[in-house]
């Protein structure tokens, strides 16, 4: 049992965190970082990509060092690379189209996360800005 708990402590924690990151610091004093993917240049790469390797490698360190006692910090990196694997699908592949790829806006909640964050975007700025989480936004991206 408690290893379904760690893992959404694994997976709602990282966007929590990474939400205040992104609000705080990416569009704070690490702005030269993140402005990469604000105002994308041609090649596929972004600086702001060493996020992801952040991420993903405290993802994978947690899943490696509990894969024989499969202890709490096992299944919190398997929250957090399950969380890193659907911020690709919605993020990389809906949003941004970065690869192409079968993800469908077919469903409300996909749709109304697309506009959120799309919000996120009008702004090529550091500040201001609105919706820092992904999978977590107000409610008014439902609306039409
Ligand atoms: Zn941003
Ligand atoms: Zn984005």
């Amino acid at each position: 049992m408690s290893a379904v708990i760690w893992f959404f402590v694994g997976f709602w924690g990282t966007e929590m965190v990474s939400a205040a990151i992104h609000r705080w610091l990416m569009h704070g004093p690490l702005w030269f970082i993140h402005q990469s993917h604000h105002r994308p240049g041609k090649g596929f790469f972004q600086y702001n990509d060493v996020f992801t390797l952040l991420f993903g490698g405290t993802g994978i360190y947690l899943l490696l060092q509990g894969s024989s006692s499969l202890n709490a910090g096992f299944w919190s990196g398997a929250g957090i690379s399950f969380y890193g694997i659907c911020y690709f699908l919605l993020h990389d592949m809906l949003v941004h189209r970065r690869i192409r790829g079968w993800v469908s806006t077919r469903f409300t909640y996909f749709r109304a996360l697309q506009k959120a964050h799309r919000a996120h975007h009008k702004w090529v700025d550091k500040k201001p800005g609105e919706s820092y989480g992904l999978f977590l936004f107000s409610s008014r991206y439902f609306r039409r």
